[in-house]
């Protein structure tokens, strides 16, 4: 909008947000101080300018008073930015022209002086109005979309994140570095609070992703590299041998019977090292997909090269191929859902609590084997002498809620630390005692659930376990742990003498997830789960378009939320498919050609990879796509030939000019 005299009218607003903001600065002095700086033509207050009326206001002024640039005083940017650029626009106005001021966080939130936040809140106004004026008119660009989707992690939260996509008529590779999809889930036999079989729920989802026509299940593979941008990323997957041909291989395990071991030797993990496999092997049963694998180092051919094979032998669908290598697969996607799930923590690095030590300290997940009717023992509850436990302690919070290990509770612990009480109980009515510092049961069903362990005869001793021991004070103590520590509601000191002890580990980010987030450019937060993008408003969206998060990578959660993120994840990624197109903000860097040097220096210091060297012009350029308007490139380039829109220097100088005029 021009009016044609090439003058600067401003409109001005501020806004109480309700007392956020009005409760500390005086929001009608601020309106009458704008209303005298230069440029201003219009200047008002407003209760809540981001409702329909406020946005309306914003229009009306454009049209009635000619207005070309806006300046709101308001929340932060990541709020409300959009919300009045996009009013902006609708009044015919060039968006960009319009510019936020947060004096929310910056002024109102952590100032109590009323005086001195309003002086604040003069100074940054009149920032905003000596900035916006060299304000250009900015246009988006649109980048096409492709329709794939890339799942990364086959636990329940990437299984029904795929699926949703996959239902909705999208192509998804899911991509799983174990042998199989399921995750931890399908190491449960129950699950809480309703104690219905984990088998039940997750198995028949994992043959839908094998059977479904419009997912390609790539097991035992993982990512090697990502490159382009949202709506065109370049995915390179790399997919580890398993010496035996998927395709051809039925499962019908009469290699594993015929393999020259004739008992199973070697650690397994999928049974957290209580059972033992043999070299050639299928994780559990219901594996998905339903292939065996050979392991190299614990395979005689391998080792040796003297093994006879009978497993070739026994084979005859001829599906064993022993000079398999490692290989690469190329995809093209538009959106990318990271699912990669937790870490359990390890107790060993709490050495109080004995495992590793004492034979019969056992972590969650171990048990969680120990109950399954699939597991080791076939669904006893037996400890590794072969006794039966007549008393079980159960430690909650072991790594959680600790300055010493993690800060945060893993949110889950407690709810299955009453579903582990519950079926230890059930298999070997044993004397189970829950150690629990508060108990935590929010969610459907939850608390119930509590109240029924409590009738069900469980013992709760509030406080924290100092120690467990084999040092006997008592008869009663001999032969057994002993469990030291302070009931808090009993208010003394107590010793309970148990067979068997049960960590409830917390949940912690996998040990890779440093790496994963480097290669999808995503952030991590301090305790190194990925971050989404807004707590509140984009919990499955990341810091970089096109990828979202979905389950337990982003922090603890139960299944029932990793199920719901998932169809959140999906249901982003696939409204950004069906857009068809994404318009990318104009915030971006760019290169004055005539000015780059080809000094490199800025491509290293790209968090984003934006750069790249033009080897035909021999100087820097920019994907706008991958771009986020850090700026990092523009204050480090040493020709000062990066120049970034809505950052430019008579922009950035003259809001340094007004905030400081007063000084
Ligand atoms: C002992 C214990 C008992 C529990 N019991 C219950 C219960 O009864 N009810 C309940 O609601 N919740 C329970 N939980 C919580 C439950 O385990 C989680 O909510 C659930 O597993 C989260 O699913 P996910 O898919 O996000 O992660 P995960 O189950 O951890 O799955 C992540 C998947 O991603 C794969 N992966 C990881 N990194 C990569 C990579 N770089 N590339 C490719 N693939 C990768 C992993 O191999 C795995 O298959 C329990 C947790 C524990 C520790």
């Amino acid at each position: 909008m021009d009016n044609g005299d090439g003058k600067v009218r401003i409109g001005f607003y501020v806004c109480h947000c309700g007392t956020n903001i009005a409760g500390t600065v005086d929001v009608a002095s601020v309106a009458k101080y704008a209303a005298g700086l230069p440029g201003v033509a219009v200047s008002r207050d407003y209760k809540y300018m981001c409702s329909d009326p406020g946005q309306d206001l914003i229009g009306e002024d454009i049209r009635e008073h000619g207005l070309n640039r806006i300046v709101v005083a308001a929340c932060s940017p990541c709020l409300h930015e959009a919300t009045f650029r996009t009013a902006t626009a609708r009044a015919g106005l060039n968006p960009f022209f319009c510019h936020l001021v947060n004096i929310r966080e910056h002024a109102s939130w952590v100032h109590s002086d009323r005086a001195a936040a309003t002086a604040k809140v003069y100074d940054l106004i009149r920032a905003a109005c000596g900035r916006v004026r060299h304000h250009k008119a900015l246009e988006r660009k649109r980048v096409n979309v492709r329709p794939e989707v890339l799942v990364v992690g086959g636990g329940i939260a990437g299984i029904q994140a795929a699926l949703t996509v996959a239902e909705s008529g999208k192509k998804v590779y899911l991509v799983e570095r174990e042998p199989t999809i399921g995750g931890h889930m399908a190491m449960f036999d129950k699950t809480f609070p309703t104690l219905d079989c984990a088998a039940c729920i997750l198995t028949p989802k994992m043959s839908q992703v094998k059977a479904h026509p419009n997912i390609t299940l790539w097991t035992y593979s993982e990512v090697a590299a990502v490159e382009g941008f949202v709506g065109n990323f370049k995915v390179k997957v790399r997919r580890k041998p398993r010496y035996v041909n998927e395709e051809a291989c039925v499962g019908c395990m009469e290699c594993v019977d015929a393999c020259i071991y004739k008992e199973p030797k070697f650690e397994d993990e999928f049974n957290q090292r209580l059972g033992k496999r043999k070299p050639v092997y299928m994780s559990f049963p219901q594996a998905t997909p339903k292939v065996v694998q050979i392991d190299p180092e614990t395979c005689l051919h391998f080792k040796t090269g003297k093994c006879k094979q009978p497993c070739i032998a026994s084979c005859s669908r001829n599906a064993f191929d022993f000079n398999q290598e490692e290989r690469f697969e190329d995809i093209d996607v538009g959106a990318i859902i990271v699912a990669t799930g937790f870490k359990p923590f390890d107790p060993a690095r709490s050495p109080k609590y004995g495992y590793g030590h004492f034979p019969n300290v056992y972590t969650s997940l171990e048990v969680e084997r120990l109950v399954n009717s699939a597991g080791p023992t076939g669904g006893e509850v037996v400890m590794r002498d072969g006794r039966k436990p007549k008393s079980v302690g159960i430690v909650h919070c072991v790594g959680s809620r600790n300055l010493q290990t993690n800060r945060w509770c893993s949110k889950v612990c407690c709810m299955y630390s009453l579903k582990l009480a519950h079926l230890i109980k059930e298999h070997t009515h044993a004397e189970v005692y829950n150690f629990y510092i508060d108990m935590r049961t929010p969610g459907k069903g939850y608390e119930e659930f509590y109240n029924q362990l409590l009738e069900e005869g469980v013992h709760f001793i509030r406080g924290k376990v100092a120690e467990v021991t084999d040092w006997a004070m008592t008869p009663e103590e001999e032969g057994k742990l002993v469990m030291r520590v302070e009931d808090t509601l009993a208010g003394f000191v107590r010793r309970i003498p148990v067979d068997m002890v049960v960590l409830a580990v917390g949940l912690e980010p996998q040990a890779d997830a440093q790496g994963v987030r480097r290669m999808f450019n995503i952030s991590c937060s301090s305790e190194g789960f990925f971050l989404e993008r807004h707590p509140k408003l984009a919990p499955v969206d990341t810091a970089t378009d096109g990828v979202y998060l979905a389950g337990a990578c982003q922090g603890p959660k139960d299944i029932p939320d990793s199920v719901a993120q998932a169809g959140a994840a999906a249901a982003q990624a696939m409204a950004l498919i069906d857009k068809g197109y994404i318009e990318m903000e104009p915030n971006a860097a760019f290169i004055d050609s005539e000015e780059c040097s080809g000094c490199k220096s800025c491509i290293p210091l790209c968090p984003y990879t934006a750069i790249s060297f033009d080897e035909v012009t021999v100087k820097a350029t920019i994907n706008e796509a991958l771009c986020k308007g850090c700026g990092t490139c523009v204050a480090a380039c040493p020709s000062g030939s990066i120049k970034q829109n809505l950052f430019e220097d008579v922009e950035i100088f003259s809001e340094i000019e007004e905030v400081l005029a007063n000084a």
